[in-house]
C-alpha cells in the first residue's frame, strides 16, 4: 500500500544524536518532526550492544538538554575509582525510551515510526518503508531532511569480522561473551580499543586468570584518563587544569610525538604498555585501575591485523602465531567510529542538515548546537561558520585536528549572542558549568581559571606552526 506523510522536519534516525537534536528543536521551534528508524526502539546502536556496555564518558554528559541522564551516583565498582557513574547500555535505552514516551510522542509534534527503512536521496525524493508489512509511504518535507545516520556506528554485533574464521574455530561476537557456558582453554580478544578493553575487563572480573588470556592488538591506543573528564563542584580545579594541560601541551610542542609525550607526562593521556608508541586515538577514557588491571595479561599479541584464524594458526598482518585447541575467540574488531574525511561534510546543505560532531568528543551536545542553530539562524554561511565539522579521532594527529577545529567553532560561538547564552545554559556542554561555579570567587579557582586562560592562548598561537610540522612530517614519511 502506497500512502503519503508530510512533515515539517524528516529525521533519518532515533539513535542518540537524533533523539538530542529533535530535543532541542522542540524547545526552541515550533516544527513538526517525523523520526523514522529500522531499530524498534529509540537509541540506535545503543539497541545492539553487549549487555555489560557502559558509556565512558560519565552519564552527567550525554543524554539530551531537556533531561539528565543518571543521578549523580559515584562508581564504586572494583575498578571504577569512585568516579561519577557511567551509564549502562540498558539505562541508556530505558533513557531514550522514556523521552520518547513522555516528551516527544504527549508533544503532538513528534510522529515517531521505528522498524521504517528511509530510502531516498536525502534531498528531494523520500520514501519510508514498513520492515515488517512492506508498505511504503513518500514524505513531503516541509522544511529539511536531517540526517542522524551519519555516525555509522559499527559494533561486533551487526559487522562481522573482516578477517576469515577456519572450520571448527569458535569465534563470536562480544555480544556473545554473556552466553558461554563451559569453560575454554584460552580466551583471545581480538580488537585493542575500548570493546577490546571491556572485553578483557569483563574476563577478568568474571574470574577468568590473566595467564588464561590472549589479546591481540592490531594498534595500541592512546587512553585519557577518565578521572580528569568528571562533573562535580569537587573536581573543577581537576577538569579545568586537564583543559589548561592539554592547552599547555599544544602551545609546546613542535611535533606530534613531543605533542603526545607531554600530555602522557601531564598525565592526559596513558597507555598500556610505556614500552610501545601508540599510533591510535579513539578517544577512549579508561581508569588508573582498569589500566593496572589490563597489565596484568602478558599475552599481548603485536603483530597487525588478524587475517585468518584456523585451527592450528593465527595469520596476522607482520606474521602468524600458533593457536591452541578450545580457544574461544571474542570478535572486538569493529571500529565503533566512523572514519569522515575532513571537509567532506557540511552540517547544513541545502534542504538537508547533516548531525555531524562540532565539538571535541560529545556527539550529543554538538546534535543539540545544530538544532539551535537550525531553529533561530537562517543564513547557511554563517550557521556553518557555527558548526564547523570536528572529525572524531582516530588517530594522534587526528587529536590535534579534533582541537584545532574545536577552537575554531568556539571564537565563532562567543560571537552570537543567542547561541552563548543557549550554551550557558546547556547541561550537555562542559565548560559553561564550570565557569558558573568559578564565579563564587576562590582563590584557587580564579588561579587555575587564570592558567586556563594563558595556556588557550598559547595553543591558539603555536597551532598553526604544529599543524605545519604534522603535515610536513606526514609528507616526508
Ligand atoms: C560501545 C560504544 C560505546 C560508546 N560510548 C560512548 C560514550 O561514552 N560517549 C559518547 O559520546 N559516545 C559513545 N559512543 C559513540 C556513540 O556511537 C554515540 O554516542 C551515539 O550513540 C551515536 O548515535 P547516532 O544516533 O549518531 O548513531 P546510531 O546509534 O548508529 O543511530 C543511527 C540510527 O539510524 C538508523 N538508520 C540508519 N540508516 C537508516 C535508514 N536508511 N532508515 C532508517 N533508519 C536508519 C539506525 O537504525 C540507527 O538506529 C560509543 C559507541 C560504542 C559503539
Amino acid at each position: 500500500m502506497n500512502t503519503s506523510l508530510a512533515t515539517d522536519y524528516l529525521v533519518i534516525g532515533a539513535g542518540a544524536t537524533a533523539m538530542a537534536f529533535v530535543d532541542t528543536m522542540l524547545d526552541e521551534s515550533d516544527a513538526h518532526v517525523l523520526m523514522v528508524d529500522r531499530h524498534a526502539q529509540p537509541g540506535g546502536h545503543w539497541n545492539d550492544t553487549y549487555a555489560f556496555v557502559r558509556l565512558h564518558q560519565p552519564s552527567a554528559f550525554y543524554g539530551v538538554n531537556s533531561r539528565a541522564l543518571g543521578s549523580g551516583r559515584k562508581d564504586d565498582s572494583e575498578w571504577g575509582g569512585g568516579l561519577y557513574e557511567l551509564a549502562s547500555g540498558a539505562e541508556i535505552v530505558s533513557y531514550f525510551d522514556q523521552l520518547m514516551q513522555q516528551r516527544f510522542l504527549p508533544s503532538g509534534r513528534v510522529h515517531y515510526l521505528p522498524m521504517h527503512s528511509y530510502e531516498g536521496d536525502r534531498s528531494e525524493r523520500h520514501s519510508i518503508t514498513s520492515l515488517l508489512t512492506g508498505d511504503s509511504s513518500t514524505v513531503q518535507v516541509r522544511k529539511k531532511v536531517v540526517d542522524a545516520t551519519i555516525a555509522q556506528t559499527a559494533v561486533p554485533s551487526t559487522h562481522p569480522p573482516r578477517y576469515r574464521v577456519g572450520p571448527g574455530v569458535c569465534c563470536i561476537p562480544l555480544n556473545d561473551l554473556v552466553n558461554v557456558a563451559h569453560p575454554y582453554a584460552r580466551y583471545v580478544v581480538v580488537g585493542g580499543g575500548k570493546t577490546g578493553i571491556d572485553a578483557c575487563l569483563w574476563l577478568l572480573h568474571n574470574g577468568v586468570a590473566p595467564a588464561t588470556l590472549q589479546w591481540i592488538i592490531p594498534n595500541d591506543c592512546w587512553f585519557l584518563d577518565r578521572a580528569n573528564i568528571q562533573p562535580g563542584q569537587e573536581n573543577l580545579l581537576r577538569t579545568i587544569g586537564s583543559l589548561a594541560n592539554q592547552f599547555e601541551a599544544i602551545g609546546a610542542a613542535d611535533s606530534l610525538p613531543d605533542l603526545m609525550l607531554r600530555l602522557e607526562r601531564a598525565g592526559e593521556l596513558l597507555r598500556l604498555d610505556p614500552s610501545v608508541m601508540p599510533s591510535a586515538f579513539r578517544a577512549a577514557t579508561i581508569t588508573q585501575a582498569e589500566l593496572n588491571a589490563l597489565r596484568r595479561i602478558e599475552n599481548v599479541v603485536r603483530l597487525g591485523r588478524v587475517c585468518a584464524i584456523e585451527a592450528d594458526r593465527i595469520a596476522l598482518e607482520r606474521g602468524s602465531i600458533a593457536a591452541v585447541s578450545n580457544a574461544l575467540y571474542v570478535d572486538c574488531s569493529a571500529s565503533a567510529v566512523p572514519f569522515i574525511p575532513h571537509g567532506s561534510l557540511k552540517a547544513f546543505d541545502g534542504n538537508r542538515v547533516n548531525v555531524l560532531t562540532v565539538s571535541s568528543y560529545q556527539l550529543l551536545f554538538s546534535a543539540a548546537l545544530i538544532a539551535y542553530v537550525e531553529c533561530h539562524l537562517d543564513d547557511q554561511v554563517q550557521m556553518n561558520q557555527l558548526c564547523g565539522f570536528v572529525p572524531p579521532p582516530h588517530s594522534p594527529q587526528d587529536w590535534l585536528n579534533m582541537w584545532a577545529a574545536y577552537l575554531d567553532n568556539q571564537r565563532q560561538w562567543k560571537h552570537h549572542a543567542g547561541l552563548s547564552s543557549w550554551l550557558a545554559r546547556c547541561h550537555l556542554h562542559l565548560l559553561p558549568t564550570v565557569m558558573q561555579a568559578l564565579q563564587e570567587g576562590d582563590p584557587a579557582k580564579l588561579a587555575v581559571l587564570n592558567r586556563f586562560a594563558q595556556a588557550r592562548k598559547q595553543a591558539l598561537d603555536n597551532l598553526p606552526r604544529l599543524l605545519q610540522a604534522v603535515a610536513d612530517s606526514t609528507q616526508s614519511s
